[in-house]
């Protein structure tokens, strides 16, 4: 039975993300808070790729203010 089975691959898909280590963080950039998949690795830090952008610009008009 197709329907059966679909219904139970969405039960385990349910049951691993419940399962699957989530944190909450706040973002570096803007401080809203996200939540990131603790997966091994060091916890993301920001919200969205927009505010990795910012951070990174950010660092590198630091680096470049030094070195003048
Ligand atoms: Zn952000």
């Amino acid at each position: 039975m197709a329907t059966e089975d679909q219904e139970a691959r969405s039960a385990a898909g349910r049951a691993l993300a419940a399962l699957r280590p989530t944190v909450t963080g706040a973002c570096a950039v803007c401080g809203a808070p996200f939540e990131t998949i603790k997966a091994g690795r060091r916890p993301k830090r920001f919200c969205s790729t927009r505010c990795q952008v910012r951070a990174w610009r950010a660092a590198k008009r630091a680096e470049q203010a030094k070195g003048d």
